[in-house]
């Protein structure tokens, strides 16, 4: 079984059991091991994925030989998230790390959304695709939006349908990065949207700053991967500030970022129970 198939199983079995699928953004190695150990000791699936910017900064061969080591872990999953280019789609799909890619056409009309989304569907394969649709507001490195505009349940039908994309990220009132006013989400629009397209799996974005409270309704509500970013890159830099804070005449990089590496993981875990994804491997 491909890597992409176990993923999709896995997807359709968050589906039936109703829970999540935590997929949390990576930028260097150490945040990458946070998730695998995470992953492992909670006995949960996992997607690691990375943005464009990303794999810009690494570049791609290093990014791609750190994931394609994680996707060694038979529950980790490796994604593009926001492949805003259909080149840097391609570039993914057809490297043995992914099992998955996003190709972002929100910004555009319905029409040049649904166009693109197909093109890298049909390029893609047997590797999944997600696609968004609706505005999820804020910042998210390339990925700025103001303010955010609901998902509508019968455009999501029909861009379903005419694109074949395998997971729908949905815009429910979250907004990537820092919140500064408390987000109301529209949990309804999420039931409305599995109603209209069916057994395909539904994503969050914009997660970082949610209670567990609202996570636990996403999911309840239908949401089977949470987008995790912003939260997980802040405790990350709390394990490196608090070690230095403490030995701050260390400069020993394994332990300083070996800290911010256990921080990291510890959240993972937290997030990981939040979604009900334990051991759901
Ligand atoms: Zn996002």
């Amino acid at each position: 079984m491909t890597k992409s198939a176990e993923l999709k199983k896995y997807l359709d079995k968050a589906i039936k059991e109703k829970f999540a699928i935590p997929a949390i953004n990576t930028t260097n190695m150490e945040t990458t091991q946070s998730i695998v150990e995470a992953a492992k000791e909670m006995n949960a699936p996992v997607i690691i994925q990375i943005t464009e910017s990303a794999i810009k900064y690494a570049g791609f061969s290093y990014a791609e030989a750190i994931l394609k080591t994680a996707a060694n872990t038979p529950q980790v999953f490796i994604h593009l998230d926001h492949g805003m280019s259909e080149e840097m789609a391609k570039q993914c799909i057809e490297s043995p790390a992914f099992a998955a890619v996003m190709i972002d056409k929100s910004k555009f009309n319905l029409e040049e959304n649904i166009a693109g989304t197909r093109r890298v569907k049909e390029y893609a394969g047997y590797k999944l695709v997600e696609a968004e649709l609706g505005v999820v507001g804020g910042k998210e490195e390339d990925v700025i939006a103001e303010g955010s505009i609901y998902t509508n349940p019968c455009e999501a039908k029909r861009f379903v349908d005419e694109t074949g994309v395998d997971i729908l990220a949905i815009a429910i009132g979250t907004a990537h990065g820092i919140y500064k006013d408390e987000p109301k989400l529209n949990y309804e629009i999420i039931g409305q949207i599995r109603e209209a397209v069916g057994n395909i799996p539904l994503v969050l974005h914009g997660s970082s700053g949610l209670s567990d409270e609202q996570l636990r309704k996403a999911v309840a509500a239908g949401i089977n991967k949470v987008n995790l970013d912003t939260e997980i890159k802040q405790e990350f830099i709390k394990g490196f500030t608090q070690y230095l804070e403490k030995n701050p005449s260390d400069y020993d990089l394994r332990k300083i970022f070996g800290e911010a590496r256990n921080y990291a993981k510890e959240l993972i875990k937290h997030k990981i129970k939040v979604l009900g994804a334990e051991n759901k491997y």
